[in-house]
């Protein structure tokens, strides 16, 4: 099917009438705090719009996402915003209220106005104007899902959406912040913890003893020189690893510790596993006998759901000519002239669980730009809005096409 000029100004139409609801939804978004693990009133606020908005089905699953679904033919796009938010931190640094929603000079403002509730707004409504103007083909199943707990722990609950709640996508376009550009993929992280043993003594005879602290320093100084050495790749970037907290078990301060146990980030490029960065941890000089893990994550859900969870989030790339990126390419470019740069996030996302670990087709398109992400100037613009509702009333048209 060939795109005129007359049917881009359709869907522009079909996504202008409703931008005072999408205004509006994501104002009142972002007047409800939602950080991790309590995001029940929010996701419930989703579902009501949802519900007016008309979906054909909407529900809470198990682990406390929102669901809404738009037809039911066999190829079936998960449209994926993830609604937590990262806290507000110190509010004096604002310079409006971070939980008003102000909108001035075309722009909303707040915390998640980017990261990432602008995205489920444009998605609920460009679902709508989808519907409107039959643009979801009849072979094709939509779903919007409004995602919790992304900013504790990435992928975790959209990971137990599909594999336990019956949502099962061929495709997955994150709402994540990208500018209106698309994104293909990030690097992948884990956190590692490291731990030495020693003998504890009075710290007046150190002797007697073996100071954990100190067998844990050159492995501290192995992992600073390790950043030179580590992988790079030509789209993600290079590998990094950083110590970023340590501490010690010792009876007292006049007492020699018996244990020491420093934190680890590492940030995995192309060609990186967590295995690997293990094994590159243990294999440092004076690391024999200290105990490297990946830490795990068990924060409950707020419908009380629980995570057992490794905090390994791989690294994910979907390649330039996949079928999924070219479709979102080809979407950006009918309905915006000009043909969309595909690009990386430099955080992580959902990705990680939806590409990284099941093997789905995944990219992302979101209003907002990453820069204002978890920043007191958290905002987002009208213009973004609406052109992101756009894209999401004819993707899966274009990429139904496209696939085919
Ligand atoms: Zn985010």
């Amino acid at each position: 099917m060939s795109f005129d000029r007359e049917q881009v100004a359709d869907i522009a139409r079909g996504v202008e009438r409703y931008t005072d609801n999408i205004i509006a939804f994501l104002r009142d978004l972002i007047a409800i705090p939602s950080t991790s693990t309590r995001e029940g009133d929010c996701i419930r606020r989703i579902r009501d719009e949802m519900q007016k908005v008309g979906f054909d089905d909407v529900r809470i699953d198990a682990i406390g996402n929102v669901i809404g679904t738009i037809g039911t033919g066999r190829r079936r796009i998960l449209y994926d915003s993830h609604i937590d938010t990262v806290g507000v931190g110190d509010r004096a640094a604002w310079k409006w209220d971070p939980l008003q929603g102000k909108l001035e000079n075309g722009i909303v403002y707040g915390r998640g106005a980017s990261d990432n509730k602008a995205a489920i707004a444009c998605m609920v409504w460009g679902a709508r104007a989808m519907r409107d103007l039959g643009l979801l083909p009849d072979d094709a199943t939509l779903y919007v899902a409004g995602i919790v707990q992304e900013e504790d722990c990435d992928g975790w609950a959209v990971h137990e959406m599909i594999t336990t709640q019956g949502v099962r996508p061929e495709c997955v376009v994150l709402g994540e912040c990208t500018n209106l550009q698309i994104n293909r993929g990030h690097r992948g992280r884990c956190e590692i913890r490291v731990t030495t043993k020693g003998v504890s003594c009075h710290a007046s005879a150190p002797e007697r003893g073996v100071n954990a602290i100190c067998k844990m320093m050159p492995i501290v100084a192995g992992i600073e020189e390790l950043n030179g050495r580590l992988k790079d790749d030509p789209f993600l970037g290079r590998g990094t690893i950083a110590v970023t907290s340590i501490e010690c078990k010792a009876g007292s301060l006049n007492v020699v510790p018996d244990e020491c146990t420093i934190y680890v980030d590492r940030r995995m490029t192309v060609g990186e596993t967590t295995e690997s960065s293990i094994e590159e941890i243990r294999s440092l000089p004076g690391a024999e006998g200290a105990e490297v893990s990946l830490l795990t994550y068990d924060s409950p859900s707020y419908t009380g759901y629980r995570p057992k969870w490794e905090k390994y989030f791989p690294t994910w790339v979907l390649e330039e000519d996949h079928p999924l990126v070219q479709a979102g390419v080809r979407c950006g470019e009918r309905l915006f002239g000009g043909r969309p740069r595909t690009s990386k996030w430099v955080f992580s996302t959902d990705g990680t669980a939806t590409m990284g670990r099941l093997g789905i087709p995944t990219i992302g398109f979101g209003p907002g730009e990453e820069r204002h992400s978890h920043s007191v100037d958290d905002q987002v613009s009208v213009e973004h809005l609406t052109k992101s509702a756009m894209f999401y009333a004819l993707f899966p048209m274009v990429y139904c096409e496209e696939t085919r």
